[in-house]
């Protein structure tokens, strides 16, 4: 049987140790275990790898911790929108939403796009028609409400600032939430989801929901769920880039993953993170600031949860 894994992120970025309690730090080591452990789970039952990602990520998704669903960061116009997306390494299907709002699990939206349309990329107003078409219960907007998210957009609305959850304030909580994983086939499928940027506007996408760029898999090479500026991760190309040094230059996952995290991307000013499997079940989770939310466990029972480097 191969080894089969899975590794999970809540988001990537500049974590001051002194600002995090221990009492939070045992909440987000608590969400990113239950999001794991519920991943691997369907893998040690023999589910797909498109399965556990899905899961994992609604989970993270139900938390309010994570920037993503539930606990996703508010616009310019004191709303939510999210953009997810989901690949599956061994068909080279994908299916991703973007600008939606009052869905509870993004991701399952996206695999929907996936699975029930004859398209890839679904947005705004269409993506929602389209919801609504699958029977999507919309939720009030209370549900989306959090008081530290809510205090993190009074401090900025009416400005022209929007804020990377992990990049200007230090005690700004994050972010974006991914999982990566390889089945007891050796197929690989990864997914992503996220609120996006504090006051972001004008329709702003990020990496997130772009195949390529924040989230990718081929069974060939890798799959990639990235967190971090997704500006620079779009323009990075950043998950296509390690799946390209993999195949073009015949790196390894680890090789390739360190590459464009502390290379390529750092050189155009891009900071971030992201978590890599390949279809032997190895794991890869580099990042270039100060932490990032993280987990894997693999089936020859090496685990881990961290925060820091
Ligand atoms: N990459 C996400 C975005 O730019 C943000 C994040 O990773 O927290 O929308």
């Amino acid at each position: 049987m191969t080894k089969f894994s899975i590794a999970i992120h809540g988001g990537a970025g500049t974590l001051v140790k002194g600002m995090m309690t221990p009492e939070l730090e045992l909440q987000y080591k608590e969400a990113l275990t239950c999001a794991l452990n519920a991943g691997y789970q369907l893998l040690e039952a023999g589910k797909s790898a498109i399965d556990a990602v899905e899961e994992a990520v609604k989970i993270l998704e139900d938390s309010h911790l994570f920037n993503a669903g539930k606990g996703s960061v508010f616009t310019a116009n004191e709303t939510h929108e999210m953009d997810a997306s989901i690949m599956d390494g061994k068909t080279l299907n994908a299916g991703a939403v973007s600008l939606i709002s009052g869905i509870k699990n993004p991701v399952s939206l996206a695999r929907d796009v996936m699975e029930k349309s004859e398209h890839v990329f679904l947005a705004g107003d269409g993506a929602m028609q389209f919801a609504k078409v699958h029977d999507y219960i919309l939720e009030e907007d209370a549900y989306f409400y959090d008081d530290f998210r809510h205090k993190q957009w009074l401090d900025i609305k009416d400005t022209d600032s929007f804020q990377l959850d992990h990049a200007t304030k230090k005690d700004s909580k994050f972010g974006t939430v991914g999982a990566v994983a390889c089945d007891q086939n050796g197929d690989i499928a990864a997914a992503t989801s996220t609120g996006g940027m504090t006051n972001k506007k004008w329709g702003r996408v990020g990496d997130s929901p772009m195949i390529g760029s924040g989230n990718y898999a081929n069974n060939k090479t890798c799959a990639i769920s990235c967190t971090g500026s997704g500006e620079f991760f779009i323009r990075g190309v950043v998950a296509y880039d390690v799946a390209c040094l993999m195949e073009h230059k015949a790196m390894t996952l680890e090789g390739a993953s360190n590459e464009v995290i502390h290379k390529r991307i750092l050189e155009i000013g891009g900071d971030g993170g992201l978590i890599a499997v390949d279809a032997e079940g190895n794991i890869a989770m580099p990042f270039n600031t100060e932490g990032m939310y993280r987990a894997s466990k693999t089936s020859n029972g090496e685990q881990a949860v961290s925060i820091y480097k």
